[in-house]
């Protein structure tokens, strides 16, 4: 009502949230692409896991596809940011598409390293969650049988290869940074001889944006994540909030949030995955002006200055 005095509300904002270089960089590729091709442009599986950024692309032009046969022939195609198995570039080849690859240089150097210890002849456990894209994409770059995907320690203690198998370990790019850690040591324990990268293959976008929810949880009544449920990095942050003993719920934007949720709370803190759009963002908090007297703090635990190089096909 007129007049009527909203209460107090302290929202702590986490930084870094949002888009990462790789996500930024698969968006420019599609945008790029409508401007250079004209529309349609297709793109196989959603360019980053966002649909307020797949409805945007789809308002410009894009065609979402799941599979490349559903592309016509002549028609440019992007791969979406989360890589894809060796054998749909080699299909796309084969049928003479043009096509563009968005995945995350980040994940390509995943696929490389498959590549190198399948030629150094250890077999690959990979730690990742079964059926997202990414697992699927990079267990794709090596022959079917190479690699072992474990997605928890009691997956790993349950391995049966014998004690002198040349091992090594990749992992998924938005895995929990401290589950990971664990599955890693157990792998270690267990396997002595496993090879793998220095640290995980954790991002530095993933990590960045777990460490700033572990900021803003255990002052928050309730944390926010905006995000997709499919968006791995996303559901990570809700679980890292939750393990800070701070309730979390995904919200895909602003018309998500129940008023309920907030009656009790006094200090809301907020963050938004990889692949949610800082729009979305300030949809949330004008959103919550709406209800409470907002005080923003943004409590800022990493400066993030990645940027990718667009692919050669799009530079000249
Ligand atoms: Fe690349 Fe990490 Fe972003 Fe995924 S979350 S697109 S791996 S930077």
């Amino acid at each position: 009502k007129n007049g009527a005095v909203k209460p107090a509300l302290t929202l702590l904002i986490a930084a870094p949230r949002g888009f990462c270089a790789g996500v930024d960089r698969a968006i420019e590729i599609v945008e790029r692409s409508l401007e250079r091709y004209g529309a349609p442009v297709y793109v196989r599986h959603e360019i980053v896991h966002n649909k307020f950024v797949v409805d945007g692309l789809k308002a410009k032009g894009a065609i979402f596809v799941e599979e490349l046969d559903e592309v016509p022939d002549g028609a440019p195609v992007v791969f979406s940011a989360h890589g894809v198995p060796k054998a749909v570039p080699a299909e796309a080849q084969r049928r003479g598409l043009d096509y563009l690859d968005a995945t995350c240089p980040l994940v390509s150097k995943v696929h490389r390293q498959a590549e190198r210890q399948i030629e150094a002849n250890r077999h690959i456990v990979f730690v990742g969650h079964s059926g997202h894209p990414e697992v699927i994409g990079t267990m794709g770059q090596v022959p079917e049988g190479m690699m072992t995907l474990v997605e928890t320690v009691e997956d790993v203690k349950a391995l049966d290869f014998a004690a002198d198998t040349p091992l090594a370990f990749l992992t998924q790019t938005t895995l929990s940074v401290d589950d990971t850690a664990e599955i890693v040591r157990t792998l270690q324990v267990k396997y002595p001889q496993i090879v793998g990268p220095k640290a995980e293959d954790i991002c530095y976008a993933t990590s960045n944006r777990q460490a700033a929810v572990k900021q803003i949880a255990p002052g928050s009544d309730l944390v926010l994540v905006i995000g997709a449920g499919n968006s791995s990095n996303s559901v990570r942050l809700v679980e890292v909030s939750e393990k800070c003993g701070t309730d979390a719920k995904l919200i895909r934007r602003a018309s998500d949030i129940d008023p309920a949720w907030l009656e009790g709370v006094g200090t809301l803190g907020l963050t938004a995955g990889a692949s949610a759009p800082e729009e979305l963002v300030r949809e949330v908090v004008d959103k919550i002006a709406e209800w409470r007297d907002v005080e923003e703090h943004t409590l800022v635990t990493a400066e993030e200055k990645m940027v990718f190089k667009l692919p050669r096909q799009l530079l000249d």
